[in-house]
């Protein structure tokens, strides 16, 4: 599901593949075994042709002793391609075999709590039937263990024929790729923070640790060169590309005043993808206040890249950057898009609350089913020529905004679920493409819950990923994360944060 051939990441590792483990002992004998084996392989195979099921189901034999069940794990460990260990204890497997396995595990864990059959045959059920379909009490034992060690891991309980029992699985499994990706993500910055703004700072070496990336800054005029050597014939292909693919002002096409404008339009992109393809980086910042030779801030180009795949944070946010490249992978294939966003102007009104979401210029096209259009327009920031950028609207629906923010000792992922809407009238003077959206429970609840939790103004806002798989992907990373959602209070919200704090400072290892 990682389809983007923007990064090397998904081709060196593989198709993601989520392994289903079986516990059990040699107690039961090779007969009850062999059943134990034919059952976890058809649960196995029932997940895998799932609706939806982003990932690879691999079944591997049913686990009867530590030492085989350590090998098991540091081999999933070692395994590119595998992105998490769904465990099921389809009988009584005790549970201080899997001790040393578990502390070594280090890839994300689900805790499948099934049986075999929905069923219960009622009218034959003797003691052979009551032997063979243990999970009941197996799963707890298993469960027992993971609480005694401490493991990070996702419970699902119910049978594997519930729509709602196998999407819950498919969404951690989605958290599981997005972590994967971060594992060896490569994040170019050009330029570093815009100058004297917080929230954008942050731990870089805490975030390779905690997730993986490897953020580091390019001098801007090293993608100037690369910039200044695209070829016209190149630039010929893409304007005729922009032509095709949006509505394009007129003075931006051949033989219009602001022609020139969009060919260097052009020319950012091709040499933006070109270096980061040439670094093998799936992510970029940029920053209005250093682009050395750069003649325009990138706008189009920037928004291009993020429908293709890439995250982006503008004013060096190399945070929201990593959000959004984790976002856009884990809801590879899902309708809706996802961009860059940026808490911008409110609509007060009692009763009408709404906030429009917009950037200086890099939202991304992914969000809205309408034709682009293609214009330029004076930027007011930074001092170069005028840039080129999409305008549209994004799609009214169901969504979620999400931000990062580092606390110092953690990082904090806030979420919001929202409702995107039409905006009240046209919006014929603003100049950049915009989200309007109303917060879940209110306008007023969510934004005194949202700078409670020192939550930034840059965000990701998703009309395609849910807030189980951001949960998951938490979970997976060790990362903090609060909800604000229809049942939020400012009241439990803020007792909420009190108690996070006490609890992520004790779970923290001096
Ligand atoms: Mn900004």
């Amino acid at each position: 599901m990682t389809t983007l051939s923007a990064t090397s990441t998904a081709a060196s590792s593989g198709a993601p593949e989520v392994w289903f483990l079986t516990g059990s002992q040699s107690l039961y004998g090779p007969e009850t075994l062999e059943q134990v084996a034919t059952q976890s392989r058809a649960i196995a195979e029932r997940l895998a042709a799932a609706a939806g099921m982003p990932v690879t189901i691999a079944w591997k034999p049913v686990l009867l002793d530590a030492v085989s069940i350590h090998r098991q794990m540091l081999a999933a460990n070692s395994a590119p391609e595998c992105v998490g260990v769904i465990a099921w204890m389809h009988t009584f497997s005790p549970a201080k075999m899997w001790i040393a396995g578990l502390d070594a595990l280090q890839k994300p864990l689900l805790h499948l709590h099934t049986q075999a059959d929905a069923a219960l045959p009622w009218s034959t059920i003797d003691m052979d039937f009551m032997n063979l379909n243990q999970a009941a009490h197996g799963d707890r034992e298993f469960g027992y263990i993971q609480s005694r060690i401490g493991v990070a891991r996702k419970t699902v309980a119910g049978h594997v024929q519930s729509p709602v029992v196998t999407a819950r699985i498919g969404q951690w499994a989605r958290a599981a790729v997005g972590r994967r990706e971060l594992r060896s993500l490569r994040l170019a910055r050009f330029g570093d923070n815009m100058r004297d703004v917080a929230v954008t700072e942050g731990d870089k070496v805490e975030a390779q640790l905690r997730f993986g990336v490897s953020v580091n800054t390019y001098g801007v005029n090293d993608l100037v060169a690369v910039v200044d050597q695209v070829a016209d014939d190149d630039i010929d292909k893409l304007v005729d590309e922009y032509a095709d693919t949006y509505s394009v002002a007129v003075e931006l096409l051949p033989g219009g005043d602001r022609h020139a404008s969009l060919r260097y339009g052009a020319r950012i992109e091709l040499g933006l993808r070109a270096f980061l393809a040439d670094g093998g980086f799936g992510a970029f910042t940029t920053n209005f206040e250093d682009l050395g030779g750069l003649r325009q801030l990138p706008g189009l180009a920037v928004q291009r890249l993020m429908a293709d795949g890439y995250g982006f944070g503008g004013e060096g946010d190399w945070k929201t950057s990593v959000l959004l490249r984790a976002t856009k992978v884990m809801a590879a294939g899902l309708p809706g898009g996802t961009s860059f966003m940026e808490d911008y102007t409110y609509h007060l009104v009692p009763g009408e609350e709404k906030i429009l979401g917009a950037h200086m210029l890099e939202v991304c096209p992914t969000i809205t089913s309408a034709r682009p259009s293609l214009e330029i327009h004076p930027l007011a920031i930074g001092g170069r020529e005028d840039p080129v950028r999409l305008r549209f609207t994004a799609d009214p629906g169901p969504a979620v905004v999400a931000g990062l923010s580092d606390l110092g000792d953690r990082f904090r992922l806030t979420v919001n679920e929202v409702d995107v809407v039409e905006p009240d009238a046209e919006l014929p003077m603003l100049p950049v493409a915009c989200a309007v959206w109303q917060p879940r429970p209110s306008l007023s609840t969510s934004a005194e819950s949202w700078l409670m939790a020192g939550a930034p103004h840059h965000t990701v806002l998703s009309k395609a990923i849910s807030v189980e798989v951001l949960e998951d992907f938490a979970e997976m990373t060790g990362t903090e994360i609060v909800v604000i959602d229809a049942d939020t209070t400012p009241r439990s919200f803020q007792r909420e944060l009190r108690w996070n704090a006490a609890y992520h400072r004790l779970a923290s290892r001096l």
